[in-house]
């Protein structure tokens, strides 16, 4: 039997205050544009700019570097936070996170060995 660590997140919103982008999938833009009851156009203009490596779109962010849609210790969007947002930290981490962010390490059972 193999086993894979798997990070359980607490919420302790570490990731969006971290400074850099938060990038937008198509699909993310499509889901928030939504929930908040506006056209994508509209939501571009308002919450969005041009990531540094001009690849895409990134949700704008506050003059502290957290994300724009960080309310206290809530995500205004969370049941449709973009994909970026729901990898952290299995999928992808910033240099340093083990300090900062409070996901608690759990073991998973994988039937399936690595290849
Ligand atoms: S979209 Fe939500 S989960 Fe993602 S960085 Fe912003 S506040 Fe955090």
């Amino acid at each position: 039997m193999h086993y894979d660590i798997h990070y359980e997140c607490q919420r302790c919103t570490a990731c969006c205050r971290w400074p850099g982008t938060v990038a937008l999938t198509d699909a993310d833009t499509a889901a928030i544009a939504a929930h908040l009851g506006m056209d994508e156009r509209t939501f571009i203009q308002r919450h969005t700019r041009i990531r540094p490596d001009r690849r895409g779109l990134s949700l704008l962010e506050k003059e502290d570097h957290s994300c724009e849609f960080l309310g206290g210790n809530d995500c205004a969007i969370q049941p449709v936070k973009p994909e970026q947002c729901r990898r952290f930290p299995n999928h992808w981490h910033f240099p340093g996170w083990r300090e900062k962010c409070h996901a608690v390490p759990t073991l998973h059972k994988d039937p399936q060995p690595p290849t």
